[in-house]
């Protein structure tokens, strides 16, 4: 039998690894990043570990994409000024490190900030 460990997202829905959490529905926490990347670096998640990447998220369950973006938006008017950069890293090359499909909100005075 194998088992698999609850991803570091999932021990943070269950509340056994703390976090600031700014957002919570049935579906999605949103919690910020611990290792912030901008003003506002916030991570968008489903409740659910069974999607690794927003690739299988889309092909699975494009309402709860549509949620997490919703959520992303949400974020960017209440702790910045509505305007957001959404990052979905997908693959260990392109810095993926969570396998738990997560979205990067990344908010407030991006304007001289480069892609990557
Ligand atoms: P990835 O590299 O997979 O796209 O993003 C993973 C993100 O999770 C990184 O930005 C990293 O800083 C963040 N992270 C990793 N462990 C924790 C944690 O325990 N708490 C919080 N709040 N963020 C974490």
């Amino acid at each position: 039998m194998t088992t698999t460990e609850p991803s570091i997202f999932s021990r943070i829905v269950a509340r056994e690894i703390p976090a600031d959490v700014v957002f919570e529905s049935d579906a999605v926490i949103a919690f910020r990043d611990i290792a912030p990347q901008a003003p506002v670096h916030v991570l968008v998640v489903p409740k659910t570990e069974e999607y690794r990447d927003v690739t299988e998220l889309a092909a699975n369950d494009p309402a709860l994409l549509a949620e997490l973006v919703a959520t992303a938006q949400r974020i960017a008017s209440d702790l910045a000024d509505g305007h957001f950069r959404l990052v979905f890293n997908t693959g260990e090359r392109a810095g993926q490190t969570v396998f738990h499909v997560h979205a990067h909100v990344l908010a407030g005075g991006l304007e001289e900030a480069s892609l990557g």
